[in-house]
Parts: structure tokens; sequence; C-alpha cells
């Protein structure tokens, strides 16, 4: 794993030379180590045949391979490297090269308009050494590599628990509650992702059962910390699945007042393109749901197709933007226009805004520019098992203000 700049090796593409120096010395100023260059697609090929790069830097506009071609050989060879797009052209232009690379399935880090400045370079080689850590969360596994019949046991078991991610407010960084994430810690395979086995779940019959299980874990969790006097409210995921079934509000009225719980301290959240498939189900079990007082959210907007008319017949309280769009305006300056109408629409719709997966200290200022209302993601704190999250609580939230307001 890459842990500095200095670790990283980097490949320069421009066919001037001028702006190829350039950039070079951009590159060596930051301590990159291994410095490659080329001044067009086919060297650029080459130089990628005989050695491992991290990171390409790419101009659109050269003759013999253009930086579009060239994108894509890079992406038809599989090559494990991540690319900044540059050009002289317009913003818009350059974005949708990136959209096109992405879709190839590029890691891109960020496009930008020429000339590149030193701390826009800097900014995203950090992002990408932040990007390549990430990988330590819970791996993907395979979906042949843990089965149906190895979920059903650990549910049996109790193998699955949740782990707590802090949801911040932007005015003065209070805890306004936590999301509870699934677990599953296996015996053998190590930790197993959500979003690997909500899905085996769903496509064995086993969602409803596994919320059911999740859901009673979430609220003694909750229980226990009012009985500490921490009243934060607790958010949890909500299968597009469960939303059909008839029985669901009832169920959670009744789990709710059993376990003491205020359901106005509860917010169910909601994937957007739930929204699209059962339409009907899918709002009447979310009306009843507000009705009893709980709170409902659309989870990872900006992903899906909803659009603003769909948004407004859902009877929401909260719209979370998805990590790719708080993370995109930073990295492309021009995207942060759909980021401001995105929070515009949801403030229309007297919607709370919560920006999800903010990584880095540019995502969060821009957010407060924005005037966003919650934060959350790693910046601010990982998702915790209930231990960790107590110590948090008491400690790690008031050094996290103190840091802030240094900044
Ligand atoms: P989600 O609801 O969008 O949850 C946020 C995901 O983003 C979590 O991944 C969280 O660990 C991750 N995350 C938080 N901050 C950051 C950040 O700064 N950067 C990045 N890159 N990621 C961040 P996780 O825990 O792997 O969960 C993945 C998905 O699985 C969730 O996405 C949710 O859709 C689903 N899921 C998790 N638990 C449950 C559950 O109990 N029930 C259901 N139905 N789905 C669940
Ligand atoms: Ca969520
Ligand atoms: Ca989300």
């Amino acid at each position: 794993m890459k842990s500095a700049i200095s670790d990283l090796s980097v490949l320069v593409t421009d066919d001037s030379l001028t702006q190829r120096q350039y950039a070079k010395e951009l590159c060596q100023d930051l301590g990159v180590s291994s410095l490659y260059d080329a001044a067009n697609g086919v060297d650029a090929l080459e130089v990628l045949d005989a050695n491992s790069v991290d990171v390409i830097l790419i101009d659109l506009e050269m003759p013999i391979m253009d930086g579009v071609e060239l994108i894509r050989s890079i992406a038809q060879k599989k090559l494990n490297s991540s690319v900044i797009i540059l050009s002289a052209k317009d913003p818009i232009l350059i974005a949708s090269v990136g959209t096109m690379a992405e879709a190839d399935g590029l890691h891109v880090i960020g496009t930008f308009q020429k000339p590149l400045l030193a701390d826009v370079l800097q900014c995203s080689l950090l992002r990408f050494i932040q990007d390549s850590k990430v990988s330590a969360e819970p791996k993907k596994a395979n979906d042949n590599e843990v089965t149906a019949l190895e979920l059903s046991e650990a549910l049996a078991n109790r193998d699955l628990t949740l782990a707590f991610q802090p949801k911040l407010t932007t005015q003065g960084l209070l805890l306004r509650g936590v999301e509870a994430l699934a677990r599953w810690r296996h015996p053998t395979k190590g930790m197993i992702s959500p979003a690997v086995f909500i899905e085996l779940a769903e496509r064995h019959g086993m969602i409803d059962a596994l919320t059911h299980y999740l859901l009673e874990e979430a609220f003694k969790h909750k229980r226990s910390w009012q009985q500490y006097g921490l009243r934060f409210h607790l958010a949890f995921n909500l299968s597009p699945l469960s939303l059909a079934d008839a029985d669901l509000v009832d169920w959670l009225c009744k789990m709710a007042n059993d376990y003491g719980i205020a359901p106005a301290e509860v917010t169910f959240e909601v994937t957007e393109n739930a929204l699209l498939g059962e339409l009907a189900s899918a709002i009447r079990t979310l009306a009843r749901l507000r009705l009893k007082g709980f709170h409902i959210a659309i989870d990872d907007y900006g992903t899906g197709f909803a659009n603003a008319q769909q948004l407004s017949r859902v009877p929401a309280t909260e719209l979370k933007i998805d990590r790719s769009l708080v993370h995109s305006a930073a990295v492309r300056p021009q995207q942060k226009t759909i980021l401001a109408s995105t929070v515009d629409l949801a403030k229309n719709l007297k919607l709370t805004t919560v920006a999800e997966g903010v990584e880095t200290e540019e995502d969060y200022k821009i957010l407060l520019d924005l005037g966003v209302d919650l934060v959350q993601g790693y910046y601010f704190a990982k998702p915790m098992f209930p231990d960790d999250l107590l110590a948090w609580v008491k400690t790690g939230l008031s050094q996290l203000r103190k840091q802030q307001e240094h900044k």
C-alpha cells in the first residue's frame, strides 16, 4: 500500500515539451519517486508495458494517439493505474471524457483544465493514496465465496453485528445520530461486506429475517445508550424489498414500543432506486412510517435516476447525497454546480441535507459553503463497534471539534 506521495510512480503524457517538463517538475517538487514521460499515447503504452505506474496524467490533445484513445487502451489492458485527465478545452468536455473513462472501468482521480496547479496535483495524489487505503474496510468477497447457507448459519449463530457511524451537524459538529451498518464476521473468511451479503439475503429470501434480527440489535443498542443518557438518533437501512412487506410498519411500531424507542428518534434510510420499482407500495409503507412519527431518508441520492418530481412525491424528511457527488465536486470543480443544485432542491423540498462519504477537508469546505445540514464520512469518524463508539463520544468527538476550531 502506498502511504506517501514519495512512494508513487507517475507517468506524464503530453505532446508539448514545455508542459511535460512543467508537470514533471511539479511531481518532483512533491517528491514523487518514479517519474516517466511520454509525448503521445503510443509512447505512453510502451512505458506502461514496461513499468508499474500508479498515476497517469493524460493530456487529451495529442497527435498520433490522443488522450481519449489512450484512455480506451488503458481500460482494455485492465491496467491497475489511476488517471488524471487534463486539457485546455472547456471543462464540460473534460468532465465528459472523465465519465466515459469511468464507464470503461478506469479509476479517475480528477479532471482538470490546464494549466495544472501544484496544489491541485498535490490534493489529487493525496486523494489517490487515501482511496487506495479505503480498501482496508470490509473486503468485497466474490459472490461465490460466501453462500446463502453460510449466511443462514451466521444468522442463527449471531455472527452478524452492527457498526455505527456518526452523523454530525455542520453547525457546531454536534452528534445528531448514528447510522447502523451491518457487519458479518465470518469465522474463517474475515469481515464480509454488507454489499455482498445484503444482496445474497435479498436473492435468497432471507432479507426479512436479516432485517428483523438487525433491527432488534440496533434497538437494543439504542436502549442501552438511552440508559447512559445519550439520546442521539438511530438511522437504519431498509432494503427496497422490505418496503413491499405489508406487515413491516406494524412490526416496527411494536418493536419501538417494546424497546422504549421514540419513533421521532429513528430514521429509516431507503435508496433512491427503491422508489423506482414498486412505487405505490413503497410510498404506502413510507407514508405509514411517517404517520407513526419515524423519519425517512432517501439514501445514495445522485447515483440513480429519480427525478425531482418523484422525489417530491416521497414522504421523506432527509436527503442523503451520495459520496460520488460529494467527492466529485472537489476533484472536478465543474461538478460543484450539480452538487449545489441538489442541495438547493433538497432545501426547496424542506428536506434535511446530509452529505455522505466526506473524506477530506476539501470535501467538507465545499459542503460548509453550500450550507449542508449534516455530514458523515471517514473524515470525521469511521463506522465503529459499540464500545469504540462510546469511547469516541466521550473523547474523540471533542478532539475533533478542537481540531476543526484550529483550521
Ligand atoms: P450506505 O447505506 O450508503 O452506507 C454507507 C457506506 O459508506 C458504508 O459502507 C460506510 O462504511 C461507507 N462509508 C462511510 N463513510 C465513508 C467515506 O468517507 N468514504 C467511503 N468510501 N465510504 C464511506 P458499508 O458499511 O460497506 O455498507 C454498504 C452498504 O450496504 C450500505 O450503503 C447499505 O446500502 C448496505 N447496508 C449496510 N447495512 C445494512 C443493513 O443493515 N440493511 C440493509 N438493507 N442494507 C445495509
Ligand atoms: Ca445508508
Ligand atoms: Ca448511502
